[in-house]
């Protein structure tokens, strides 16, 4: 295509067709800014890899706008090619490109730009800085440390919460020294993402500070640093958590035992069943409401008596979660809790009957549909030929048993199953 007398109507056919070896012409069309201008944002776009060199060239432009595009479309490729000339951008008057500039070099993640980057910590823009911190913490290098430590301590919070950050995902001793001094920094954010940080980290020189952390009355930290033991794992971390929680299980704030009750169905099951059980006696139905969610998740059978008695609770939504728990359980003790109870049970899926629609399926109807006998043969027979084998060796021989044993004349199933039957 001849470059003389292009115009932006020009680039936007280019565009249309994704013409991108005319887009890096147009991009160098020196008599036009327009022009430029609109080669740039489309490429922007875009963001092909062939367009790199151009937009290097570009980054040098003396349109401001047409920096920045180039510097944005750049990032987005995240080719290694571009970062020389992005290091020089960071030095740039613009200060929005500067910004962009260490966005595109934290994608491009090349570690050439460590030093670059550092030496944007010194400036005078906080979003530059931001991001600079941003861009070390992706590039992820070791080397970085000591000048984000340095930023952890800078006077503004927008710059330690990015700081605590970056040095969660670089990790080392350094940085966990550091992070868990944070746990106590005046803001509140740089305090929660500093026990994030230390959950990804792993270190189990954390857990000491973690758990003063998650008896903090602040919840957002607390949540974190929960969150954080967990991830670090280990006897250890797992026992000062499931300790710690069932401390505050006798808190007098009912939010803080509720939060607690949270926690606990989120751990592994086993650690935290008595506790949880006996929550669903709490005086707060917030955390009846959880403890009877959390164990329903758990699903384990040794919660069946203490979800057996949180069917007659006063509010309903505890008697739900709790049937719904029941019906997860599944065994015959559950299942008989729940009838004790008045709830009715769906007869393929074991779900209590709770809100939606049940219906009732003559009991031959139910024994001899050819769709539920499919369902039974699927999901039902691998579990009894583990249990019983051989003696139920074929569907019809366990269906015909089952058909014996039933007393009913009908059979009661939730609209969910109820296409077994149509
Ligand atoms: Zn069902």
């Amino acid at each position: 295509m001849p470059l003389f007398g292009l115009s932006k109507s020009d680039v936007d056919k280019m565009e249309a067709k994704r013409d991108v070896k005319g887009l890096v012409k147009a991009l160098a069309h020196k008599k036009d800014a327009d022009v430029r201008r609109a080669a740039a944002k489309a490429l922007e776009k875009m963001g092909d890899k062939l367009a790199v060199d151009g937009l290097v060239v570009a980054l040098k432009d003396p349109e401001i706008d047409v920096r920045r595009s180039a510097a944005y479309a750049l990032g987005k490729i995240g080719d290694a090619h571009a970062v020389d000339g992005l290091i020089d951008v960071l030095k740039d008057k613009d200060s929005d490109l500067r910004c962009r500039a260490a966005r595109a070099l934290g994608e491009i993640r090349d570690a050439r730009a460590i030093n670059g980057l550092v030496a944007a910590l010194k400036d005078q823009d906080l979003t530059v800085l931001r991001q600079s911190v941003e861009a070390l913490g992706n590039i992820g290098d070791a080397r970085a440390v000591d000048v984000l430590i340095v930023a952890l301590k800078n006077q503004d919070e927008k710059v330690r919460r990015p700081a605590a950050e970056a040095l969660g995902k670089i990790g080392g001793e350094h940085a966990v020294d550091e992070l868990i001094i944070s746990l106590k920094d005046r803001d509140s954010i740089v305090r929660s993402v500093a026990a994030d940080a230390l959950g990804k980290i792993g270190d189990p020189r954390a857990v000491d500070g973690l758990i003063v952390a998650l008896k903090d009355r602040d919840s957002v930290l607390g949540f974190s640093a929960a969150e954080a033991l967990e991830k670090i794992g280990g006897e250890r971390a797992l026992n000062e958590l499931v300790l710690a929680l069932k401390d505050k299980l006798k808190d007098g704030d009912s939010n803080a035992r509720r939060q607690a009750v949270a926690y606990l169905g989120r751990i592994e099951g086993e650690r935290a069943l008595n506790e949880l059980v006996l929550a669903l006696k709490d005086q707060n139905s917030m955390v009846r409401i959880r403890a009877a969610e959390a164990l329903g998740k758990i699903g384990d059978p040794r919660a069946v008596d203490g979800l057996g008695i949180a069917l007659f609770d006063e509010d309903s939504m505890v008697r739900n979660l709790a049937a719904e728990a029941l019906g997860k359980i599944g065994d015959a003790r559950a299942r008989s809790a729940l009838t004790m109870a008045g709830v009715q049970i769906c007869d393929v899926c074991g779900k209590p009957l709770l809100s939606g629609p049940s219906f009732k399926i003559p009991v031959e109807g139910f024994y001899n549909s050819p769709k539920y006998r499919e369902w039974f043969d699927r999901n039902m027979m691998p579990r009894l030929r583990a249990k019983v084998a051989p003696s139920y060796i074929t569907v019809d021989m366990a269906l015909a048993e089952m058909r014996s044993k039933d007393k009913t004349s009908d059979s009661i199933v939730c609209g969910v199953c109820l296409g077994l039957f149509t």
